[in-house]
């Protein structure tokens, strides 16, 4: 996300970062760096030059107070930071239910936006809230809209409402009234509508979306825009938020190489805050947009509080206080609950993505190491773990050769990646150990030189992470050479 602007970003500072004082020639450097940047990245020339001028007078006004502090790159940084939390909003919004259900929310855009799609995301983000949203399938243009919404619905047990089976069929409006009508009686809280989209901005397409608005008088609007148009996402805006406007903005494919052009821009130039993000094809590749995250993001600090939170999330809450309370009271970490983290982390999506979230991930060497990592080493780890018994799974010590053997056989793996995987245990339940006597998080195997990051509470799921074998790490110091007799590890391999 944002990947070539974060990194430009990032080495526009490493300049400033090596100064001691900081002279107004240095200011005027960084911010033709920035300027450039933004330019490169699609983001609207007015939104460039009023944020290079806030930064600018900000910094200037400030400089001689900053050259008296310890870290005057460091104030200039927080200044970029603020204000490039402002451009993408200030403050994050959400979905305001009405007070009277159901909330009705209606969603525009052009086609293959990702209108669909991000109506099931969504749907499944308030069902996971405690709402029972109902999808009302009004695009009635776009070849096979009806049964992608029904066939995405049904994936996440979420009812959709299709009286009509689309393809030019049927009257959209009559649908979304009678959708609404539909939710009333059963009882639904929040009412969905997928609207059809074309491939341009036209007449007919903002007509019928105005019929649809006349008719359900939704709560929210949400304008729905895929960020890798770039600028085209902000002309696409204006016109919409001109002919039917709009409460709120969701970008999309945020996943791909979006330059981030659209999210720099359409904030300033519509005056709407950008609610929600989508990241991928899957129902849960979805994200709640806050501003201060994205910025800090770009600007190459990560985004902890996400990682935590969705940590959180994926993992239920007995597993976490069963592991909490383990973590607490000094107990060892077992290959059961290693187990129960895979699971999780299988549900947070993907490797890469996750760890992208981390600080630094911004960087070319991060970069490379993310690139590498390989997401089905995850299912391999977890089949190795599930073919061990119950006693191995809590005393791995017991993992003699011929067990490790047996392992091997019945997860179809080597008996080499089990070995590997029981010595990455082994260091993951002495890192819980290191960690819970005040060490903070230490380096996840595999990512040298990114240890040391507190504020992770919550993230029970993280530290160790013992299966990513498939991240190489270039300081990996070599496993120690043991005699044949004391290692069962080695008599294992042998004897396969
Ligand atoms: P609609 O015409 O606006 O309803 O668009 P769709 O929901 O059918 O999306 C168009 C295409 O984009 C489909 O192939 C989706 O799978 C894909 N898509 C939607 N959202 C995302 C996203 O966030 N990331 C990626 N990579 N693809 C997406």
């Amino acid at each position: 996300m944002f990947d070539s602007l974060s990194s430009k970003f990032s080495k526009a500072f490493s300049g400033l970062r090596s100064k001691g004082r900081i002279k107004s020639g240095d200011i005027d450097e960084i911010c033709a760096e920035i300027r450039s940047a933004l330019i490169e990245s699609d983001v609207a020339l007015e939104v460039v030059e009023s944020f290079i001028h806030k930064v600018q007078n900000r910094s200037l006004e400030q400089l001689e107070d900053l050259n008296k502090g310890i870290n005057p790159s460091q104030a200039i940084f927080s200044i970029i930071n603020e204000e490039l939390t402002s451009i993408l909003g200030g403050s994050a919004r959400r979905i305001r239910l009405a007070k009277k259900p159901p909330t009705v929310i209606m969603l525009a855009g052009l086609q293959g936006a990702g209108k669909t799609t991000l109506a099931a995301k969504l749907a499944l983000y308030l069902k996971k809230q405690g709402d029972t949203p109902l999808l009302v399938a009004s695009d009635l243009q776009r070849p096979n809209a009806v049964t992608q919404l029904q066939q995405v619905g049904a994936a996440i047990s979420i009812p959709v409402f299709a009286p009509e089976p689309g393809n030019g069929v049927g009257n959209p409006v009559d649908v979304a009234r009678a959708g609404l009508k539909f939710a009333q009686e059963k009882l639904h809280n929040v009412v969905i509508v997928d609207t059809a989209g074309r491939l341009g901005v036209d007449e007919e397409l903002m007509q019928e979306a105005i019929k649809i608005r006349d008719a359900i008088n939704p709560d929210e609007i949400l304008f729905v825009v895929d960020a890798m148009i770039g600028q085209d996402a902000v002309r696409t805006a204006q016109a919409f938020l001109d002919g039917v406007g709009f409460d709120g903005v969701v970008l999309t494919k945020l996943d791909g190489d979006a330059r981030g052009g659209a999210a720099l821009s359409i904030v300033a130039k519509t005056g709407r805050p950008i609610m929600f993000a989508s990241t991928g094809e899957k129902s849960e590749d979805f994200d709640l947009f806050y501003p201060e995250r994205m910025a800090s993001r770009i600007l190459g600090l990560g985004d902890i509080q996400t990682l935590a939170e969705q940590a959180k999330s994926a993992m239920d809450s007995d597993t976490t206080a069963k592991l909490e309370s383990k973590f607490a009271s000094g107990e060892d970490f077992t290959l059961d609950d290693f187990l129960s983290q895979l699971e999780a982390l299988k549900k947070m999506g993907s490797m890469s993505k996750l760890l992208g979230m981390l600080p630094g991930a911004n960087s070319g060497a991060m970069k490379k190491q993310l690139e590498s990592i390989d997401d089905n080493e995850l299912v391999r780890t977890q089949s190795i773990v599930q073919s061990m018994t119950p006693l191995e799974r809590h005393d791995p010590k017991v993992l003699n050769g011929s067990r490790r053997a047996r392992i091997a056989r019945g997860s179809g793996r080597a008996v080499s990646e089990v070995n590997n995987l029981v010595d990455r245990f082994t260091q993951a339940q002495k890192m819980m150990k290191q960690m819970r006597n005040g060490g903070g998080l230490p380096n996840l195997p595999g990512l040298g030189g990114m240890g040391g990051m507190g504020g992770m509470g919550g993230a029970p799921g993280l530290p160790g992470m013992p299966g990513m074998s498939g991240m190489k790490k270039p300081s990996q110091t070599p496993p120690k050479k043991k005699s044949r007799s004391g290692n069962p590890a080695k008599r294992a391999a042998e004897e396969a």
